[in-house]
């Protein structure tokens, strides 16, 4: 079976997506510097499986370290996660996130082309449709202008890959744009675990209910949506991670480049996300309304029918379980991966 190598696979989204592919039968290696993660969850994603994951501490920036795992592993195909995320961070510290972001990004192409990986795939955003698209997205849609430097890293990345596509037709490019990924695995074993105040929603609600944070505040609402709070496109973790999966088969098998929409074409609103989490879950979430968050806009949700016919892959879980496995990882990890290391 083929080798996946993991940017950035200590992460959220990594770690999920390790799961599944080991539990697909792919072979996997990653690399993280753990600057957003612990090493904790790729040993966590190890015990799920009962199979190994060879793990690296390595700045994906850094050229000559990567070469390195290149020449010790045989790696079919490259999954980039490798980046910083934090919207608001990224206003703040622009460079940070431009030297971040592309530098992992560019790091990879090279040490790709220097061992002839041909197959890589892309964790883009939602975000690089900007703010002026009609709802919902669809992949023939032009990229948008993004409202931050985080949305730029987004698109430039998409650029590059688009134009390292064009100058090498045996390369196979697949640019999967996630909608929100919340929830985590089943088992409750690993999750999401930010750093600090956490900047998203469903985060911030379970350490609401665990007790870590009061109140949650509730950006806005006088939203022109049918409660005045945002809509998204809300996808569990474990969907998305086997939407990598999908993917990788996918990009093993083809050349050029496709830009995919991961998420289930169905929005809810932030009131809706917090009465699910109460109901499935039997705890009270404290909230106040505040005011919008720059940048936010009303409502955005995929066209999921891309992935469905290029990738054969379509979101299965329910909004409650969403809620349901969010609160069983939390609830189990009060202080997510720190209480194990
Ligand atoms: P995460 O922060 O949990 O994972 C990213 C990982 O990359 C972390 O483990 C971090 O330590 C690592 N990393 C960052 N820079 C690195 C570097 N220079 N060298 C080595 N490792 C480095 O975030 P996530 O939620 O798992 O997101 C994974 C990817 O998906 C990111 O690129 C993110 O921008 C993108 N994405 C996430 C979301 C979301 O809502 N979570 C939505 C759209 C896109
Ligand atoms: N949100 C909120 N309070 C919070 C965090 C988020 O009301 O503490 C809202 C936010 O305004 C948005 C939705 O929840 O409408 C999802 O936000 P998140 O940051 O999770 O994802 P994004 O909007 O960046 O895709």
């Amino acid at each position: 079976m083929a080798t996946v190598f993991l940017a950035g696979g200590a992460g959220y989204i990594g770690s999920h997506t390790a799961v599944e592919l080991l539990e697909a039968g792919y072979e996997v290696i990653a690399a993280d510097n753990f600057c957003n993660s612990s090493p904790e969850s790729v040993r966590r994603a190890e015990q799920i499986t009962g199979k190994t994951i060879r793990l690296y501490d390595a700045d994906i920036r850094d050229t000559r370290r990567l070469a390195g795992i290149f020449q010790e592993n045989r790696i079919d195909a490259v999954i980039h996660f490798a980046g910083l995320k934090a919207v608001g961070e990224s206003a703040e510290k622009p460079l940070l996130y431009y030297r971040n972001n592309i530098d992992t990004t560019l790091s990879l192409l090279e040490t790709m082309q220097q061992f002839g990986v041909k197959h890589v795939i892309f964790s883009s955003s939602a975000t690089v449709y900007g703010s002026e698209n009609p709802i919902p997205y669809t992949e023939t849609m032009r990229r948008g202008v993004c409202s931050n430097p985080y949305g730029w890293t987004k698109a430039m990345t998409e650029q590059i890959l688009e134009d390292a596509a064009k100058a090498d037709p045996s390369l196979s490019v697949v640019l999967l744009r996630y909608f929100n990924p919340i929830g985590a695995h089943p088992s409750g074993m690993i999750g999401e675990d930010p750093c600090g105040i956490p900047n998203n929603l469903m985060p911030y609600i379970t350490q609401v209910a665990v007790g870590k944070r009061e109140c949650l505040t509730v950006f806005g609402n006088d939203y022109p949506t049918p409660d005045g709070t945002c809509r998204r496109d809300y996808i569990h973790v474990t969907d998305l991670a086997k939407g990598h999966v999908k993917a990788t088969d996918y990009v093993l098998q083809h050349t050029g480049v496709e830009a995919v929409n991961l998420g289930t074409g169905t929005p809810y609103s932030v009131l809706e996300i917090v009465e699910a989490f109460e109901r499935v879950n039997g705890v009270k979430i404290a909230y106040r309304f505040g005011p919008r968050r720059a940048g936010d806009i009303p409502e955005f949700y995929a066209n999921a029918d891309k992935a469905r016919e290029l990738l054969h892959w379509t979101a299965e879980k329910t909004l409650d379980d969403m809620c349901r496995d969010a609160w069983n990882w939390q609830k189990q990890n009060p202080n997510g991966f720190r209480d194990s290391e």
